[in-house]
């Protein structure tokens, strides 16, 4: 089990590299559930099925259930993203065209995704660093429009090549069936979801999560 002191330093961590919020868990408060899974097919997210690491590909419910009791405990952060950048009127014609936005507002949340990566990336490396050999990243979102945007396929699901990126990418939380919105609940975090036909005005803040575990 993990030093609580080692564990403080990686939450610390969090917060110094970008996190507004971060907090140790036990992997018992990592909340599963298939529908998280489902919502990504049904409806279909335009990213389903066009990257390795969405749903339907990833892991499967119970396979996340294997990994997660191997462990104990985790870092559990937040980044936050402007709602005039995530709820930006010109944000979901740049998804949906592919074509980036004049205002910026696609390349921004771009970057707010590579840092909740980068975050998770650098815990686990922290972690090892430590002397911790097994750990566990999660982030959020695909891993396609911020790692691969440019390229006309993911590689980890076209070719027997593997991903591109694998020292940057990683499964998100919600791929994997993970609660996100109750985890964030039970932290004391307000989280809103945020959808198409949301604006600036009527969402507060957006939030980003992401998740380390340590054996
Ligand atoms: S980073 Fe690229 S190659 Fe790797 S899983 Fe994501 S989309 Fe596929």
């Amino acid at each position: 089990m993990a030093d609580r002191s080692d564990l403080e330093t990686l939450r610390e961590s969090a917060l110094e590299t970008g996190a507004d919020k971060a907090v140790i868990i036990p992997v018992s408060d990592v909340l599963l559930d298939p529908r998280v899974r489902l919502k990504c097919m049904i409806p279909k997210c335009y990213m389903s099925g066009s990257c390795g690491h969405c749903p339907p590909h990833g892991n499967s419910i119970q396979e996340v259930r294997e990994i997660l009791s191997r462990f104990r405990q985790g870092i559990f952060f937040q980044v936050p993203v402007k709602s005039t950048i995530i709820a930006a009127k010109s944000l979901y014609k740049a998804i949906e065209t592919g074509i980036m936005d004049n205002e910026g507002n696609a390349f921004n949340l771009g970057g707010h995704y590579i840092l909740v990566f980068s975050i998770v990336k650098l815990l686990q490396k922290r972690a090892k660093s430590m002397g911790y050999r097994v750990t566990h990243g999660f982030a959020a979102g695909n891993c396609r429009d911020p790692f691969c945007h440019l390229q006309p396929h993911c590689r980890d699901l076209m070719t027997q090549k593997g991903c591109r990126h694998p020292e940057l990418s990683s499964f998100s939380m919600e791929s994997c069936g993970m609660d996100v919105f109750t985890m964030a609940a039970r932290a004391g975090w307000n989280h809103y979801p945020i959808g198409g036909t949301c604006t600036p005005e009527s969402v507060p803040t957006g939030n980003l999560m992401g998740l380390v575990l340590v054996a």
